[in-house]
Protein backbone atom coordinates (compact mmCIF):
# COMPACT_ATOMS: atom_id res chain seq x y z
CA UNK A 1 0.00 0.00 0.00
CA UNK A 2 1.05 3.35 -0.20
CA UNK A 3 -0.48 6.79 -0.11
CA UNK A 4 -1.74 9.18 -2.79
CA UNK A 5 -3.70 12.22 -3.45
CA UNK A 6 -6.41 10.73 -5.54
CA UNK A 7 -8.62 13.34 -7.36
CA UNK A 8 -12.12 12.03 -8.17
CA UNK A 9 -14.80 12.78 -10.01
CA UNK A 10 -18.05 11.13 -7.49
CA UNK A 11 -21.74 11.50 -8.00
CA UNK A 12 -21.08 14.82 -5.14
CA UNK A 13 -19.21 16.01 -7.28
CA UNK A 14 -15.35 16.52 -7.39
CA UNK A 15 -13.29 15.67 -4.60
CA UNK A 16 -9.41 15.73 -3.34
CA UNK A 17 -7.74 13.31 -0.59
CA UNK A 18 -5.03 11.38 0.73
CA UNK A 19 -6.16 7.54 0.23
CA UNK A 20 -4.20 4.41 0.80
CA UNK A 21 -3.81 2.82 -2.37
CA UNK A 22 -2.74 -0.95 -3.22
CA UNK A 23 0.16 -1.43 -5.66
CA UNK A 24 -1.94 -3.65 -8.02
CA UNK A 25 -3.26 -0.13 -9.08
CA UNK A 26 -0.72 1.24 -10.54
CA UNK A 27 -0.81 1.87 -14.19
CA UNK A 28 1.25 0.02 -17.04
CA UNK A 29 4.79 1.34 -17.48
CA UNK A 30 8.23 -0.43 -17.48
CA UNK A 31 10.10 1.28 -14.34
CA UNK A 32 8.16 1.48 -11.00
CA UNK A 33 9.77 4.21 -8.67
CA UNK A 34 9.39 4.86 -4.82
CA UNK A 35 8.92 8.45 -5.02
CA UNK A 36 10.64 10.23 -2.40
CA UNK A 37 9.50 13.98 -2.92
CA UNK A 38 7.05 15.36 -5.14
CA UNK A 39 5.88 19.23 -5.75
CA UNK A 40 3.37 21.47 -6.41
CA UNK A 41 3.58 23.43 -9.47
CA UNK A 42 0.84 25.79 -11.08
CA UNK A 43 -0.53 23.02 -12.83
CA UNK A 44 -0.77 20.52 -10.43
CA UNK A 45 -2.92 23.52 -8.09
CA UNK A 46 -5.08 24.13 -10.76
CA UNK A 47 -5.73 19.98 -10.80
CA UNK A 48 -6.06 19.68 -7.29
CA UNK A 49 -8.33 23.13 -6.79
CA UNK A 50 -10.34 21.68 -10.12
CA UNK A 51 -9.84 25.32 -11.77
CA UNK A 52 -9.59 24.42 -15.17
CA UNK A 53 -9.63 21.14 -17.33
CA UNK A 54 -6.24 19.49 -16.22
CA UNK A 55 -7.16 16.35 -15.66
CA UNK A 56 -8.72 14.24 -18.28
CA UNK A 57 -8.87 10.66 -16.66
CA UNK A 58 -10.83 9.69 -13.46
CA UNK A 59 -9.77 9.05 -10.68
CA UNK A 60 -6.53 10.64 -11.26
CA UNK A 61 -3.53 10.34 -8.89
CA UNK A 62 -1.95 14.04 -8.77
CA UNK A 63 1.32 15.34 -9.39
CA UNK A 64 3.25 15.92 -12.59
CA UNK A 65 6.95 15.53 -10.99
CA UNK A 66 8.32 12.68 -9.23
CA UNK A 67 12.29 12.29 -7.62
CA UNK A 68 12.85 9.05 -6.29
CA UNK A 69 14.35 5.35 -6.59
CA UNK A 70 13.87 2.81 -9.30
CA UNK A 71 12.75 -0.49 -7.02
CA UNK A 72 11.79 -2.12 -10.47
CA UNK A 73 12.46 -1.65 -13.74
CA UNK A 74 11.88 -4.01 -16.99
CA UNK A 75 13.78 -0.86 -19.19
CA UNK A 76 17.33 -1.69 -20.68
CA UNK A 77 18.41 2.05 -19.34
CA UNK A 78 17.00 1.41 -15.26
CA UNK A 79 17.96 -0.68 -12.61
CA UNK A 80 16.91 -0.90 -8.71
CA UNK A 81 18.39 2.11 -6.68
CA UNK A 82 18.92 4.21 -10.06
CA UNK A 83 17.55 7.53 -8.59
CA UNK A 84 15.49 9.55 -10.96
CA UNK A 85 13.42 12.66 -11.54
CA UNK A 86 10.12 12.49 -13.84
CA UNK A 87 9.00 15.96 -15.47
CA UNK A 88 5.07 16.16 -17.21
CA UNK A 89 4.73 13.60 -20.09
CA UNK A 90 0.47 13.55 -18.92
CA UNK A 91 1.38 12.74 -15.57
CA UNK A 92 -1.69 13.70 -13.31
CA UNK A 93 -3.25 15.05 -16.43
CA UNK A 94 -3.89 11.10 -18.19
CA UNK A 95 -2.05 9.56 -16.00
CA UNK A 96 -1.24 8.73 -12.92
CA UNK A 97 1.45 11.04 -10.81
CA UNK A 98 3.68 11.27 -8.71
CA UNK A 99 2.09 12.84 -5.48
CA UNK A 100 2.10 9.17 -3.74
CA UNK A 101 4.60 6.91 -2.66
CA UNK A 102 4.81 4.69 -5.50
CA UNK A 103 4.70 5.62 -9.44
CA UNK A 104 5.05 3.43 -12.30
CA UNK A 105 6.51 5.42 -14.94
CA UNK A 106 7.67 5.30 -18.76
CA UNK A 107 12.04 4.53 -18.72
CA UNK A 108 12.16 6.83 -22.08
CA UNK A 109 11.11 9.98 -20.39
CA UNK A 110 12.94 9.61 -17.30
CA UNK A 111 16.23 11.68 -16.39
CA UNK A 112 18.79 11.04 -14.18
CA UNK A 113 19.19 12.80 -10.79
CA UNK A 114 22.32 14.44 -11.94
CA UNK A 115 25.49 13.86 -9.30
CA UNK A 116 25.46 16.14 -6.88
CA UNK A 117 21.89 16.62 -6.26
CA UNK A 118 19.44 15.59 -3.96
CA UNK A 119 15.93 14.36 -4.63
CA UNK A 120 14.73 16.90 -2.55
CA UNK A 121 16.65 19.87 -4.47
CA UNK A 122 15.51 18.20 -7.94
CA UNK A 123 12.01 18.77 -6.84
CA UNK A 124 12.43 21.89 -5.35
CA UNK A 125 13.80 22.29 -9.00
CA UNK A 126 11.04 20.86 -10.39
CA UNK A 127 8.72 21.31 -13.77
CA UNK A 128 8.89 24.93 -12.50
CA UNK A 129 12.94 25.10 -12.06
CA UNK A 130 13.99 22.77 -15.34
CA UNK A 131 10.85 25.04 -17.49
CA UNK A 132 13.08 28.32 -16.30
CA UNK A 133 16.48 26.49 -18.03
CA UNK A 134 14.58 25.49 -20.86
CA UNK A 135 13.46 29.59 -21.31
CA UNK A 136 17.17 30.44 -20.64
CA UNK A 137 18.67 27.58 -23.46
CA UNK A 138 15.82 28.87 -25.42
CA UNK A 139 17.09 32.42 -25.35
CA UNK A 140 21.22 31.06 -25.56
CA UNK A 141 20.08 29.05 -28.61
CA UNK A 142 18.85 33.22 -30.03
CA UNK A 143 22.28 34.38 -29.21
CA UNK A 144 21.02 35.95 -26.16
CA UNK A 145 24.47 36.18 -23.96
CA UNK A 146 25.35 38.23 -20.67
CA UNK A 147 26.27 42.00 -21.06
CA UNK A 148 23.61 42.63 -24.15
CA UNK A 149 21.63 44.43 -22.19
CA UNK A 150 18.65 43.79 -18.96
CA UNK A 151 16.73 40.74 -19.12
CA UNK A 152 13.04 41.24 -17.58
CA UNK A 153 11.97 38.00 -15.70
CA UNK A 154 7.91 38.24 -15.12
CA UNK A 155 6.14 36.25 -12.41
CA UNK A 156 9.42 36.53 -11.00
CA UNK A 157 8.64 35.64 -6.93
CA UNK A 158 6.65 31.98 -8.50
CA UNK A 159 8.51 29.30 -9.44
CA UNK A 160 9.68 29.72 -13.15
CA UNK A 161 10.58 33.23 -12.02
CA UNK A 162 12.42 32.81 -9.28
CA UNK A 163 14.75 29.93 -10.88
CA UNK A 164 15.06 31.76 -13.86
CA UNK A 165 16.64 35.18 -12.16
CA UNK A 166 18.74 32.94 -9.87
CA UNK A 167 19.89 31.37 -13.06
CA UNK A 168 20.15 34.09 -15.15
CA UNK A 169 21.98 36.62 -12.76
CA UNK A 170 24.49 33.52 -11.85
CA UNK A 171 25.36 33.75 -15.49
CA UNK A 172 25.90 37.37 -15.50
CA UNK A 173 23.03 38.63 -16.75
CA UNK A 174 21.12 41.80 -15.43
CA UNK A 175 18.25 40.94 -14.22
CA UNK A 176 15.07 43.24 -13.69
CA UNK A 177 12.45 41.69 -12.28
CA UNK A 178 8.90 42.19 -12.00
CA UNK A 179 6.63 41.20 -9.03
CA UNK A 180 3.05 42.01 -7.61
CA UNK A 181 4.52 41.20 -4.35
CA UNK A 182 6.79 44.84 -3.37
CA UNK A 183 7.20 42.87 0.03
CA UNK A 184 9.54 40.27 -1.89
CA UNK A 185 11.74 42.73 -3.11
CA UNK A 186 14.69 41.35 -0.52
CA UNK A 187 14.35 38.23 -1.85
CA UNK A 188 14.95 38.91 -5.61
CA UNK A 189 17.33 40.83 -4.58
CA UNK A 190 19.12 37.78 -2.91
CA UNK A 191 18.23 35.62 -6.06
CA UNK A 192 20.24 38.38 -7.85
CA UNK A 193 17.59 40.52 -9.29
CA UNK A 194 19.44 43.63 -9.94
CA UNK A 195 16.81 46.00 -10.12
CA UNK A 196 12.60 45.05 -9.23
CA UNK A 197 9.44 46.46 -10.98
CA UNK A 198 5.70 46.49 -9.89
CA UNK A 199 4.37 44.13 -12.42
CA UNK A 200 1.69 46.70 -13.04
CA UNK A 201 4.11 48.65 -15.17
CA UNK A 202 3.34 46.04 -17.40
CA UNK A 203 -0.42 44.66 -16.81
CA UNK A 204 -2.17 47.73 -18.96
CA UNK A 205 -2.76 47.74 -21.85
CA UNK A 206 -0.01 49.37 -24.04
CA UNK A 207 1.11 50.56 -27.49
CA UNK A 208 2.77 48.63 -29.96
CA UNK A 209 6.38 49.78 -29.69
CA UNK A 210 7.18 51.13 -26.79
CA UNK A 211 11.01 52.67 -25.59
CA UNK A 212 13.38 49.88 -25.86
CA UNK A 213 14.14 48.51 -22.93
CA UNK A 214 14.92 44.80 -22.83
CA UNK A 215 17.63 42.40 -24.24
CA UNK A 216 15.50 39.52 -23.44
CA UNK A 217 12.52 38.18 -21.92
CA UNK A 218 11.50 35.25 -19.76
CA UNK A 219 7.50 35.86 -19.49
CA UNK A 220 5.80 33.56 -17.23
CA UNK A 221 2.95 35.65 -17.31
CA UNK A 222 1.11 36.18 -20.34
CA UNK A 223 -1.46 38.61 -21.51
CA UNK A 224 -0.92 42.24 -21.80
CA UNK A 225 2.19 41.19 -19.66
CA UNK A 226 3.73 39.46 -22.57
CA UNK A 227 2.37 41.91 -25.14
CA UNK A 228 4.61 44.86 -23.20
CA UNK A 229 7.52 42.62 -22.78
CA UNK A 230 7.43 42.60 -26.43
CA UNK A 231 6.63 46.32 -27.29
CA UNK A 232 9.67 46.87 -25.06
CA UNK A 233 11.95 44.01 -26.33
CA UNK A 234 15.20 45.98 -28.22
CA UNK A 235 15.95 45.41 -31.85
CA UNK A 236 16.80 42.01 -32.55
CA UNK A 237 15.70 40.90 -28.56
CA UNK A 238 13.99 37.30 -27.61
CA UNK A 239 11.57 36.54 -25.47
CA UNK A 240 10.90 33.51 -24.03
CA UNK A 241 6.81 32.91 -23.67
CA UNK A 242 6.10 29.59 -21.10
CA UNK A 243 3.19 30.63 -18.59
CA UNK A 244 -0.01 32.23 -18.58
CA UNK A 245 -0.44 33.03 -14.81
CA UNK A 246 -1.96 36.25 -16.08
CA UNK A 247 -4.04 35.15 -19.07
CA UNK A 248 -3.81 32.92 -21.71
CA UNK A 249 -4.54 35.88 -24.28
CA UNK A 250 -1.91 37.83 -26.13
CA UNK A 251 -3.20 41.35 -27.50
CA UNK A 252 -0.21 42.00 -29.16
CA UNK A 253 0.68 43.92 -33.15
CA UNK A 254 3.45 42.58 -35.45
CA UNK A 255 5.23 45.32 -34.96
CA UNK A 256 8.10 44.19 -32.45
CA UNK A 257 8.50 41.37 -35.01
CA UNK A 258 8.74 43.44 -38.17
CA UNK A 259 10.66 46.68 -37.39
CA UNK A 260 12.21 45.44 -34.41
CA UNK A 261 13.26 41.78 -35.54
CA UNK A 262 11.75 40.31 -31.54
CA UNK A 263 11.49 36.77 -31.83
CA UNK A 264 9.48 35.33 -29.63
CA UNK A 265 10.38 31.98 -28.46
CA UNK A 266 7.38 29.20 -27.27
CA UNK A 267 8.91 26.85 -24.34
CA UNK A 268 6.94 23.42 -23.35
CA UNK A 269 7.95 21.36 -20.81
CA UNK A 270 5.70 18.80 -20.83
CA UNK A 271 6.70 17.06 -24.22
CA UNK A 272 9.97 18.83 -24.56
CA UNK A 273 12.33 15.64 -26.08
CA UNK A 274 14.63 13.77 -23.80
CA UNK A 275 17.86 15.00 -25.10
CA UNK A 276 16.75 18.81 -24.17
CA UNK A 277 15.63 17.45 -20.48
CA UNK A 278 19.01 16.16 -19.86
CA UNK A 279 20.53 19.40 -21.15
CA UNK A 280 18.29 21.65 -19.08
CA UNK A 281 19.02 19.06 -15.81
CA UNK A 282 22.77 19.10 -16.46
CA UNK A 283 22.93 22.84 -16.46
CA UNK A 284 20.56 23.09 -13.75
CA UNK A 285 22.44 21.19 -11.71
CA UNK A 286 25.59 23.70 -12.80
CA UNK A 287 24.01 26.94 -12.93
CA UNK A 288 21.92 27.37 -10.24
CA UNK A 289 22.81 28.12 -6.76
CA UNK A 290 22.05 25.70 -4.31
CA UNK A 291 22.01 28.07 -1.78
CA UNK A 292 19.38 30.36 -3.52
CA UNK A 293 17.96 27.00 -4.58
CA UNK A 294 17.70 26.54 -0.73
CA UNK A 295 16.16 30.20 -0.25
CA UNK A 296 12.84 29.61 -2.63
CA UNK A 297 11.79 26.27 -0.72
CA UNK A 298 9.00 25.33 1.81
CA UNK A 299 8.42 22.08 2.46
CA UNK A 300 5.30 20.26 3.64
CA UNK A 301 4.02 16.99 3.65
CA UNK A 302 1.29 15.02 1.32
CA UNK A 303 -1.58 15.99 3.22
CA UNK A 304 -0.77 19.66 3.44
CA UNK A 305 -0.69 19.78 -0.60
CA UNK A 306 -4.48 20.35 -0.98
CA UNK A 307 -4.66 23.85 1.12
CA UNK A 308 -1.28 24.70 -0.17
CA UNK A 309 -2.30 24.07 -4.09
CA UNK A 310 -5.69 26.86 -2.75
CA UNK A 311 -2.68 29.33 -1.58
CA UNK A 312 -0.53 28.78 -4.77
CA UNK A 313 -4.22 29.67 -6.72
CA UNK A 314 -4.26 32.78 -4.67
CA UNK A 315 -0.78 33.87 -5.12
CA UNK A 316 0.17 33.75 -1.42
CA UNK A 317 3.22 30.74 -2.14
CA UNK A 318 6.49 32.81 -2.92
CA UNK A 319 9.17 30.09 -4.61
CA UNK A 320 8.74 26.25 -4.96
CA UNK A 321 7.34 23.83 -2.53
CA UNK A 322 8.58 20.81 -2.49
CA UNK A 323 6.24 17.43 -0.72
CA UNK A 324 7.84 14.91 0.88
CA UNK A 325 5.76 11.92 0.08
P1 LIG B 1 3.63 30.20 -9.68
O1 LIG B 1 2.25 30.24 -9.20
O2 LIG B 1 4.72 29.70 -8.79
O3 LIG B 1 4.06 31.67 -10.13
C1 LIG B 1 3.28 32.48 -10.94
C2 LIG B 1 3.62 33.92 -10.62
O4 LIG B 1 3.00 34.76 -11.58
C3 LIG B 1 3.07 34.38 -9.28
O5 LIG B 1 3.94 34.06 -8.23
C4 LIG B 1 2.97 35.85 -9.49
O6 LIG B 1 4.28 36.42 -9.33
C5 LIG B 1 2.61 35.96 -10.97
N1 LIG B 1 1.17 36.13 -11.17
C6 LIG B 1 0.17 35.40 -10.63
N2 LIG B 1 -1.03 35.85 -11.05
C7 LIG B 1 -0.77 36.89 -11.86
C8 LIG B 1 -1.61 37.80 -12.58
N3 LIG B 1 -2.94 37.69 -12.56
N4 LIG B 1 -1.00 38.75 -13.32
C9 LIG B 1 0.34 38.85 -13.35
N5 LIG B 1 1.17 38.05 -12.67
C10 LIG B 1 0.62 37.07 -11.95
O7 LIG B 1 3.64 29.40 -11.04
P2 LIG B 1 4.89 28.79 -11.84
O8 LIG B 1 6.03 29.70 -11.72
O9 LIG B 1 5.04 27.36 -11.50
O10 LIG B 1 4.31 28.86 -13.33
C11 LIG B 1 4.20 30.11 -13.97
C12 LIG B 1 3.44 29.96 -15.28
O11 LIG B 1 4.20 29.15 -16.16
C13 LIG B 1 2.08 29.30 -15.11
O12 LIG B 1 1.17 29.90 -15.99
C14 LIG B 1 2.35 27.87 -15.55
O13 LIG B 1 1.20 27.25 -16.06
C15 LIG B 1 3.39 28.09 -16.63
N6 LIG B 1 4.24 26.93 -16.84
C16 LIG B 1 4.38 26.48 -18.12
C17 LIG B 1 5.17 25.43 -18.41
C18 LIG B 1 5.37 25.03 -19.83
O14 LIG B 1 5.72 23.89 -20.09
N7 LIG B 1 5.18 25.94 -20.77
C19 LIG B 1 5.83 24.67 -17.34
C20 LIG B 1 5.72 25.28 -16.03
C21 LIG B 1 4.91 26.37 -15.80
P3 LIG B 1 4.50 37.89 -8.68
O15 LIG B 1 3.63 37.93 -7.45
O16 LIG B 1 5.95 37.91 -8.39
O17 LIG B 1 4.06 38.87 -9.71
Amino acid sequence: MFDALLLEKTDAGFVAGVQALDESRLPEGDVTVRVEYSTLNYKDALAITNRSPVVRAWPMVAGIDGAGEVVESSHSAWRRGDRVIHNGWGAGETRWGCLAGMARLNGDGLVRVPGSMTTRQAMAIGTAGYTAMLCVLALERHGVQPGHGDVLVTGATGGVGSVATAVLSRLGHAVTCATGKPSEADYLQRLGARHVIDRAELSAAGKPLQKERWAAVVDAVGSTTLANALAQTRYGGVVAACGLAGGHDLPTTVMPFILRGVTLAGVDSVYAPIALRREAWSRLARDLDPAALESMIEDIGLSDAIDKAQDLMAGRVRGRVVVEV
